[in-house]
């Protein structure tokens, strides 16, 4: 399936894929009450995936980055809603952690981002920054040996399921003409007073994963809660997001294979003017473009994972896999439902569940636009 992957990278993969096949019963349920069961979290935490990442000194298998795409392709194909929360967890947030993470914090944090108990979170967006995530408000200052923050965080996925909460504070004013001076990246427990979560937002898609806003009021921390340096923040920021596009584009594909693996079985079965409907050329086009679009995704996540695995830079190119599979899992989306005619229209058939998740694909961990504006600055720069 993934040419590009050896025997030993497939292997999580599969192992993913195989457990995944038991899902399907669960998801309308879940869907419906827009909650994943504790129980498949733990699952996960056994098999090792949510920590696939984290070093084994730090008690995870130590996998690359090209595995971690393929196992997100394997959870998205399978369910969207999982896949979203696993990528946050063990991309960005445990990523951040073993990259950025004191000793103590590693040994404190990352077990609970492995064993199954919960997801982690990842929160800078707020109500008036979104891609301009440097302008955001949320304050910290210090008080005796710790820190005291404030502030309003919107969209927090697995906010309802996290430990800990890796929230980013601005440290003093805004410097002029250095928006991102001063903002700091805290390791904030779920449980501590003065944060609450708001209510979970409702959703087009995604429906199970947990969305919600975070209130700051006046929420102590104590010093070692700071991960990496005071003012640095904002580059912890964009170094997790560059490898959680990864896992965005990850994402995307996986949703796009299962769409397609679905419309392709249809087309074979459904019969119109006396043929399957996968002898019309204008079905069979569809269906090879999207098998198209699928393999030249993969390869743009594979060459990114790739290089973050070599420490080389991957900033351009985890946005252009992002950017490129995003937007394609909108087409395949699309003409996978039109394959299905009126039935695509239907929940029975799943195939509306992916087009609605794979919505957001565009959207979160920076919008197509802001692909386009990251991938332009390094093409100018270069
Ligand atoms: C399901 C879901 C889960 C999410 N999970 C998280 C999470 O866990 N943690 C977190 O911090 N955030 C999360 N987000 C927030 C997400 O990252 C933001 O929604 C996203 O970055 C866009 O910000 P915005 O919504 O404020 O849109 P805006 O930034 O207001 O953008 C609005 C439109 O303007 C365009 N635009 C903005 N600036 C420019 C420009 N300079 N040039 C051209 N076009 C521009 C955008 O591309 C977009 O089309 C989540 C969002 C969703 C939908």
């Amino acid at each position: 399936m993934n040419p590009a992957a050896g025997q030993t990278e497939r292997e999580l993969a599969n192992a993913v894929r195989d457990w995944a096949a038991g899902l399907p019963p669960r998801i309308p349920e879940a869907e419906r009450q827009g909650w994943l069961p504790a129980e498949i979290i733990e699952d996960l935490g056994k098999l090792g995936v949510l920590g696939m990442n984290v070093p084994e000194a730090d008690g995870g298998l130590g996998a690359s980055t090209v595995v971690f795409a393929l196992v997100l392709e394997e959870l998205a194909a399978a369910w969207p809603s999982l896949a979203v929360g696993v990528s946050v967890n063990s991309g960005i947030v445990a990523g951040s952690i073993v990259h950025y993470g004191t000793p103590e914090q590693r040994a404190r944090w990352l077990p609970r981002l492995i064993d199954g108990s919960g997801l982690g979170a990842f929160a800078l967006t707020e109500a008036s920054s979104g891609s301009d995530a440097a302008a955001l408000r949320t304050t910290a200052r210090r008080d005796g040996d710790g820190w005291v923050l404030n502030g309003r965080k919107e969209f927090i996925t697995n906010a309802k399921y996290a430990p800990l909460v890796i929230t980013f504070a601005r440290v003093g004013p805004a410097e002029m003409g250095k928006p991102h001076a001063g903002i700091t990246a805290f390791i904030v427990p779920a449980n501590t007073h003065g944060v609450s979560f708001g209510p979970s937002e409702e959703k087009m898609g995604l429906l199970a994963s947990d969305t919600s806003g975070m209130v700051l009021d006046d929420a102590r921390v104590d010093a070692d809660a700071v991960l990496g340096e005071v003012g640095r923040g904002f580059g912890i920021a964009l170094g997790g997001l560059d490898g959680g596009r990864i896992g965005i584009a990850a994402q995307s594909i996986g949703v796009a294979r299962a769409v397609t693996d679905r419309a392709m079985a249809y087309a074979r079965e459904r019969h119109q003017f006396g043929k399957p409907i996968v002898e019309f050329d204008a079905i069979r086009f569809s269906l090879a473009q999207a098998r198209t679009d699928i393999d030249a995704a993969r390869l743009l996540a594979l060459r990114a994972a790739w290089l973050r695995d070599r420490a080389c830079p991957f900033t351009r190119e985890a946005s252009m896999a992002k950017l490129f599979a995003s937007e394609a899992a909108q087409r395949i989306t699309y003409q996978a439902l039109q394959v299905f005619g009126g039935y695509g229209y239907m929940r029975e058939y799943e195939v509306e569940r992916y087009a609605r998740d794979a919505r957001a694909t565009t959207i979160y961990e920076g919008t197509s636009e802001v692909q386009r504006m990251v991938i332009a600055r390094s093409l100018v720069a270069a």
